[in-house]
């Protein structure tokens, strides 16, 4: 087999454009979506909302457990 190319899905934070890398596997594409938003949920701790991204630095999470989503940047 030759040279080939493959579809890859990678996520980036709706709020500040980091692109979510998973430090561990040097790592920030994966096969499908849903794999990719995994890791970033499990080991990256995103949070994944009506299919936005936010990386930790973006949001916050009180003792109720209401989500805040921290402002955009202009
Ligand atoms: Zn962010």
């Amino acid at each position: 087999m030759g040279v080939f190319e493959r579809k890859a899905y990678g996520l980036s934070c709706d709020v500040c454009q980091k692109v979510y890398i998973n430090e561990y596997l040097d790592k920030s594409l994966w096969w499908n979506e849903n794999s990719a938003k995994e890791d970033a949920e499990n080991k990256g701790c995103w949070l994944i909302k009506d299919e936005k991204c936010y990386c930790p630095a973006c949001y916050e999470i009180d003792k109720d457990d209401n989500v805040t989503i921290k402002e955009k940047k202009e």
